[in-house]
This record gives structure tokens, sequence and C-alpha cells, in this order.
């Protein structure tokens, strides 16, 4: 688990930005949901038999309740969307969240216990037409924060009985090779035999080569839906890998599956920055009506890892250096008014030399100084000193705030150097830079 201290959180919010104006921009809005969820509905919903279920959560008892907190972000939403019966209200929606999600994992580079993720959900389009979309969103998005190196990887389980029969299939396959699977495989073959396809020991990376590729067992919709998605792709020019292999760690999943991994960086394993798919049950599993969804989230400390975000600087524009004690009230009253202009001001309180006041000044990363000295104050003004022109003149108090607000010229609307967009302009203070 990781603490994020002021200088990287800059990164995380024009990440954070730039994943909000996106996500807005295909109609997606935000839901916040409760961290913590009862057991059952992780365990359920993400299957008994997957890592996450087995090894990984973080579960307690509290009040005879049995509690989780979140693993992952789509089984609260839909427990969300079927609890406050959401799809009799309206037909179709596109929902995305952000937040920390909790597995037990061993750690690693790229993997840990608490870890951000960033994600939507499109409940109500059956497909695949919301699949292609999707994944351009995510595609789109990488491309939009500058992660440039990136592969799309695409497979369909297909559903019902497609899924049945590759079960079948995957489990004759490899219930002659029985011996040679690791003890957890052993014991899933009964249970759960496609949860062998993603394990990542290699015993079991060795017995499953070769083995049955689903995309030939998809037949009627099914088919149709897989080379319909295909179709959407090529029209919309997003590159993609067909990958039978790609399974994924959860068991909701139905048709669609993908991941978008990056060679940028140094992520080794742990490079698939996003993955996803279609989970047409859950809804219903959870007793609400038939309602077909799909969805995927990012991990944000990978992404953040390998995109050429740059934090906008903060810090105040406005270093207030009051000389002495007679000067400290004049200096608090400066400084709100200036604050209410909307330039952001810091009142030096550590008293002491000038010199050492404009030296805070100029590590803090201020635009101005204003300083509150004796002789000045006799005289009813304050000096402004401009840190970055080196230049320094007279104003009256009575005007000081609205003059130095004035001198404030340089709005932040440029795009930043990555190309993210610049959302958070207008409630950010004046002269930021
Ligand atoms: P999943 O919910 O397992 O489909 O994961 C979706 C994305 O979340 C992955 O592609 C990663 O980017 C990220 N992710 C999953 N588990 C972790 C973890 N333990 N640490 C960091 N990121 C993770």
């Amino acid at each position: 688990m990781n603490d994020i201290l002021p200088d990287e959180v800059g990164r995380w919010q024009e990440l954070e930005t730039a994943f909000r104006v996106h996500a807005e921009l295909h109609g997606f809005a935000e839901v916040r949901t409760p961290v913590i969820e009862a057991t059952e509905l992780f365990a359920r919903q993400i299957g008994e038999t997957t890592d996450v279920v087995e090894k990984e959560m973080y579960s307690f008892e509290r009040h005879d309740d049995r509690l989780t907190v979140r693993p992952e972000g789509t089984a609260g939403a839909a427990r969300a969307f079927v609890e406050h019966a959401v799809a009799g209200q309206r037909p179709v929606s596109r929902w995305w969240y952000l937040g920390p999600m909790f597995r037990g994992e061993r750690p690693a580079k790229g993997r840990y216990r608490q870890f951000w993720q960033a994600g939507c959900e499109h409940y109500g389009d059956v497909g695949p037409v919301a699949d292609a979309e999707m994944i351009d969103f995510v595609v789109g998005f990488f491309q939009r924060i500058g992660i440039s190196d990136l592969t799309t990887h695409v497979s369909s389980l297909g559903s019902g009985d497609t899924h049945a029969r590759f079960r079948q299939a995957v489990f004759d396959f490899l219930a002659p090779k029985r011996a040679s699977l690791s003890d957890d495989s052993q014991r899933r073959l009964d249970k759960n035999p496609l949860r062998i396809l993603d394990s990542k020991d290699p015993r079991d990376r060795e017995a499953v080569l070769g083995g049955p590729s689903i995309l030939e067992l998809l037949d009627g919709d099914d088919l149709a839906h897989w080379n319909g998605l295909r179709r959407h792709l090529d029209a919309l020019g997003v590159r993609y890998v067909v990958d039978p292999t790609l399974v994924r760690g959860l068991d909701y999943y139905t048709r669609t599956l993908f991941e978008v991994k990056t060679s940028m960086g140094d992520l080794g394993a742990q490079n698939t920055l996003a993955g996803g798919g279609r989970y047409d049950n859950m809804i219903e599993g959870l007793g609400g009506p038939k309602v077909p969804a799909i969805g995927f989230a990012m991990g944000i400390e990978r992404v953040l890892s390998v995109a050429p975000l740059r934090a906008r600087e903060r810090g105040p524009v406005c270093w207030v250096a009051p000389m002495g004690d007679a000067a400290i009230d004049g200096a608090l009253r400066f400084a709100r008014d200036l604050r209410k202009l909307g330039v952001a001001a810091e009142v030096d309180g550590r008293g002491g030399k000038l010199k050492a006041m404009l030296r805070r000044a100029e590590t803090a990363g201020a635009r101005f100084c204003v300083i509150f000295g004796e002789s000045e104050l006799a005289r009813g003004v304050c000096a402004v000193k401009d840190l970055a022109a080196r230049t320094q003149d007279e104003v009256p108090l009575e005007d000081a705030a609205a003059i130095v607000a004035d001198r404030i010229v340089t709005p932040r609307t440029a795009p930043t150097e990555a190309g993210a967009i610049d959302a958070g302009a207008s409630d950010a203070p004046r002269g930021a830079r």
C-alpha cells in the first residue's frame, strides 16, 4: 500500500481530470459506491474459485455481517444498479468510477495491496457496438494521455452453452495431465477448469499449451457478436490482437474480453494497464431484471508509471511577508482579500529578516512577494516585488489586493505538454503557473 505525497499527487490529479473529461465525452456519469460490501457479493459474482476470492480479499465480521473491502468496482456498482432499480428508470446507463481497491496479492512492481482503479460500466446495451466503443474508449484514453505503445488483446468467452462446451473441452484436454498440474489447479480441474488457463504457475502454463481455443467453438449469436465486434473495431481503426488465451481472473465474464497492455516502462509481467469484458448475467444474478452489461477497469498506478503526464505546478502565487509584529494583522487581511480575488497567497508567519523571507518565497515558487515593512506601513503603502521580473514598487495599502490581482495575467488555460485536457482551469487560482 502506498502513500501518495503532495509532490506526486499533481500527476494523479492530471490523470483523474483527463479520465473524467474523457468519460463524460462518452456519456458516462460518475457513481460512488461504498468501499465495503457484503463478502457474499464478491464471492458469488467474482467466483468462489478465483484467486481474488480464495486468497486475496480483506474480509472481516462486524455486527454479524460478513464484509469485504472491495477488491474491484464492478460488483458494487451492479449491486447499486439493482438496489436502486435503475433499469426501471432508464433503458441504458453509463457509469464511471474511480477509487481504491484492495487485494492481498504478493506485492511486486505494479502490483499492490491497495491500488486505484478508474473504470466504466455500460448497462443495457447488448452489443457488440457497446463493446467496440468501450475498447475504443480505453485505447483513446491512453493515447490522449500520451501512452503510445499499446497492444489490445481481444477474445470472446461465448455465453451459456459455448461457455459450457469450452469448459468441457478444457477439462478433457487437461484431465490426462492432472498429475503435472499445480496443487491449486488439480483441485480446480473439477470445479472450474477455465481458471487453470489463467494460472501463473509454470507447470500449469506448460500443461495448457496447445489446448482448445474457445473461438473455434463460437456459434450462433455468440459468433455473430464476435464478428460484429471485430467489424466495428476495424471500422474504428482500433488495432487489436485476437488472443484466445485471454481468460482474466474473474468468473463473471460472458462473450467479449479485452486487455490493453503496454511495453513502455519497466512493468514486466504487470504490463496490463486495463482489462474488461461483458458480464450479461450479473444484474439478473443479483435479483435485477435481465440487463446486459460491459465494463473495464484500469490500474492508475500502472498507468501513471508510464504516462508522460506532468503535474501542474501549484503553490502560492503571492508570498506575503510581514516585517515585525505590527505588520502581521494587515498582512493577514491582505492575503484574505487576495484569495477572495482568486489569487493563492501564503503568509510567512515565521518572521525574521527580509532576505530569509524572500528565499522562502522563491523556494515556494511564488511569483510575487508583498512586503509589509514598518516604514512602508507608516506611509500607508506596501512593497510589491515581482520575483520573476526582479522589479519592485510600492502600492497603496487599501488597493494592494486589487492591484496585485490585476498583475496576474497568466491564466491557466494552456494545455499540458502531454496533451491532457485542462478541465480544471476554471476553478484554479489565477496566475498559477
Ligand atoms: P482486474 O480488476 O483484475 O481486471 O484489473 C484491472 C486492472 O487493474 C489491471 O489491468 C491493472 O492495471 C490493475 N490492477 C489489478 N490488480 C492490481 C494490483 N494488485 N496492483 C495494481 N494494479 C492492479
